[in-house]
């Protein structure tokens, strides 16, 4: 389903729920990251794109305090709460990530005194694509149009990951709601998570004759609960053996000679990983910026190799979708997002697309795993008001 279609079905949606037009329609997409995993809390490089997957919502704002939230996605009626009632770490459904929102803008002072949200969203949940994120974005987004907030798209994702560390109580970082809220279309993001500086980098694959295939794997391994937390204090014991605030603080001219300080082999490994994709990322730039798109295969690989080998959080399907697509003659290819399952991002020439496609799906089928969803991530529009 297209986004167009996406409205005119929440605006029938909302129609039918709350029985007036809505005050308006937003849109907020999900992401895949091409490159840069595990940077972020070391204040490093990350390199999302936004897909052409939203989440759409239809939106009317109230002045009784009343914030009413419903779904097309979900089965249920609408959730009514009170926006003086609003609590962290209380609402354990969906409700939580658009409540979440409200939450935080009224603790950052601004006067948002209700609402009426019905959405749907074609992200894929839980495949490592950020739907949460583009549910946090999409309201925060209405509501800054609503009650006039005058925030920025950064703004607006500081506010939705806060809503998500705070009010949902999951730790993620800044990448996605920044991701979902400021992308552009035919462009990847470079985003700077020490600064939070943002440049939109070319990338515009139709032109170039190139897909960026997604193979959701299907798979969530329950190994991965704990390793976030684990791989964090890894990296954060390694800059202060190595006496820096952040890993980002190594030179990559210097990670021998880092790496030589360093006795622990759990905590070098983790420093090389960190390091070494930072200098990647700063590849990848180098190589859109002078249209060199097809060059960045192999830096994509070497991510992959990095993740498995040193930061050790991929999996046997993430591996075989990664080995059997570059087998297949795709130019490069590496797991994308936290790892232990989600998905695969494949960099493939158009015509190859097929052939690629249909040997992750056989390979996959061979070794008794769950058949995975393969699909083009067109670098798309971020967060917009539809109408
Ligand atoms: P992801 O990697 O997709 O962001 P998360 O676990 O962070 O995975 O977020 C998934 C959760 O977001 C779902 O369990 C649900 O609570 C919420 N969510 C995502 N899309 C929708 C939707 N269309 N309607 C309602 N809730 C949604
Ligand atoms: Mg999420």
């Amino acid at each position: 389903m297209g986004t167009r279609e996406a409205a005119e079905q929440v605006r029938d949606g909302f129609e039918r729920l709350y029985g007036t037009a809505p005050g308006g329609i937003w849109a907020a997409p999900g992401r895949v990251n091409l490159i840069g995993e595990y940077t972020d809390f070391n204040e490093g490089f990350v390199m999302p794109l936004a897909l052409p997957h939203t989440a759409v919502a239809a939106v009317s704002r109230r002045d009784d305090g009343v914030l009413r939230l419903h779904s097309a996605d979900i089965e249920g009626p609408v959730v009514e709460l009170h926006v003086d009632g609003l609590a962290p770490l209380t609402n354990t459904s969906w409700a939580a990530y658009p409540a979440g929102v409200v939450w935080v803008l009224r603790e950052a002072g601004h006067a948002v005194t209700g609402a009426d949200v019905h959405l749907a969203s074609t992200v894929p949940t839980g495949a490592g694509l950020s739907s949460s994120a583009a549910l946090e974005v999409v309201t925060a987004l209405a509501l800054n149009d609503l009650f006039e907030l005058g925030l920025t798209g950064p703004e607006l994702a500081r506010i939705a990951q806060r809503a998500e560390n705070d009010f949902v109580g999951v730790p993620c970082g800044i990448m996605d709601q920044t991701a979902s809220a400021c992308c552009e279309e035919g462009h990847a993001l470079h985003l700077d998570c020490r600064d939070l500086s943002i440049r939109q980098v070319p990338f515009d694959l139709p032109a170039q004759g190139l897909q960026l295939l997604v193979v959701d794997s299907r798979v969530k391994h329950a190994l991965g609960d704990g390793a976030y937390a684990e791989r964090r204090e890894g990296c954060e014991e390694g800059a202060r053996q190595l006496g820096v605030p952040f890993l980002r603080d190594l030179a990559y001219e210097d990670l021998d000679e880092s790496l030589a300080r360093l006795s622990d082999e759990r905590v070098r490994r983790y420093v090389r990983h960190v390091v070494s994709d930072d200098h990647r990322v700063e590849q990848v730039i180098a190589l859109l910026d002078a249209g060199d798109v097809r060059g960045i295969g192999p830096l994509l690989t070497a991510g992959h190799v990095s993740l498995r080998d040193d930061l050790r959080i991929s999996c046997p399907e993430l591996d075989l979708a990664v080995d059997t697509a570059n087998a297949a003659g795709a130019l490069g290819a590496r797991m994308t997002g936290g790892g232990f399952g989600g998905s695969a991002v494949v960099l493939v020439e158009t015509a190859d697309a097929d052939t690629v496609t249909k040997a992750v799906q056989e390979a996959f089928a061979a070794a008794g795993y769950t058949a995975p969803r393969v699909f083009p991530a067109v670098p798309s529009q971020g967060a917009r008001r539809l109408s």
